[in-house]
């Protein structure tokens, strides 16, 4: 059995954004070198969350457009009489609440198990930020021609490491 850490680096350039990163993370798949296994992805932050749903232009409107409406940013909300790093953020925060800050997804014959119309998005809630961060733990059987986990190299800017920034 073979484990691995991942790290994907994004910044987000509005304050509330959905961010696909399917593409990352199946190009952390392959360079896991698992075969058959399940990836783990979690969001460090406590206003950035993971979604698995559909990607359409449209739909991604809408979900800001209904993220916007159920939590308003501005409420007479406690959290916001002693912020953090002078964020106003207890909207974030409080949407949060609906959202997962992780998900496992399997992986079979070296691929992600999603569904035809599922990507993977951050979901930033407290944007924009210059410096977020997905972690991925991969664990399972390493396909029979894989590179020994002590050759493995991490992939091009994304090394494991904590979330950067500072508080959410
Ligand atoms: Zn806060």
């Amino acid at each position: 059995m073979r484990t691995r850490l991942d790290c994907i680096r994004l910044a987000s350039t509005a304050p509330i954004q959905l961010l696909d990163i399917t593409d990352q993370v199946r190009a952390c798949c392959a360079a896991s070198g698992i075969r058959d296994g399940l990836v783990t992805l979690i969001s460090r932050h406590t206003t950035a969350y993971i979604n698995l749903n559909e990607r359409e232009p449209q739909l991604q409107q809408d979900m800001l457009t209904y993220l916007k409406r159920l939590v308003p940013r501005d409420g007479d909300y406690l959290h916001n009489l002693a912020p953090v790093d002078d964020r106003d953020n207890a909207h974030s925060h409080l949407l949060g609440l609906f959202m997962n800050a992780s998900e496992t997804i399997p992986i079979a014959d070296g691929e992600l198990l999603l569904g035809a119309w599922q990507s993977i998005f951050f979901v930033e809630l407290d944007g924009p930020r210059p410096e977020r961060s997905v972690t991925l733990q991969f664990i399972g059987q390493p396909a029979p021609d894989a590179a020994p986990d002590s050759i493995l190299a991490p992939t091009p800017n994304q090394t494991p490491a904590g979330p950067a920034g500072g508080e959410g």
